[in-house]
């Protein structure tokens, strides 16, 4: 049974981090981390989309970049056909291409293809730290 001198760390503890929440909560929103010019140019008529991996112009209406057959579009995180391939393509990258190598990166991998794969997914990371130790180091792994 715990003693008044637990439950009192306990409490403080918990006020804390109760205080902690509320600060976080009410913060103002940050700002873009562009400028006032290109925020205008993005909103402009003319502004075109573009393929987030090959950075070609989207265009509208299409579910595929045209180019490197990514899964473009605004619909695409909502979409349950479409979000497999991207889903797909995210996993894809880490066993194939070449990707930033962080911890956080690998992590994630890890993660979301145990998640996926389940009892395959060893099968995944022999491919993905295979990759890995292709990749140029940054911080985190090495
Ligand atoms: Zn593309």
């Amino acid at each position: 049974m715990p003693g008044i001198t637990q439950l009192l760390m306990l409490a403080v503890l918990a006020g804390i981090l109760l205080w902690r929440l509320i600060v976080w909560w009410n913060q103002p929103p940050q700002p873009n981390p562009w400028d006032e010019a290109t925020e205008a140019s993005l909103h402009e008529p003319e502004a075109v989309l573009l393929c987030p991996r090959c950075l070609e112009p989207e265009r509208e209406g299409v579910q595929f970049c045209r180019d490197c057959g990514f899964a473009v579009g605004p619909y695409v995180p909502w979409s349950p056909y479409l979000y497999i391939f991207a889903l797909g393509d995210l996993l894809r990258t880490g066993v194939d291409r070449p990707f930033r190598v962080t911890a956080t990166t690998v992590c994630f991998l890890v993660a979301l293809s145990l998640l996926e794969y389940m009892v395959f997914a060893p099968i995944y990371w022999f491919f993905l730290f295979q990759n890995v130790r292709r990749q140029p180091r940054e911080h985190g792994l090495h």
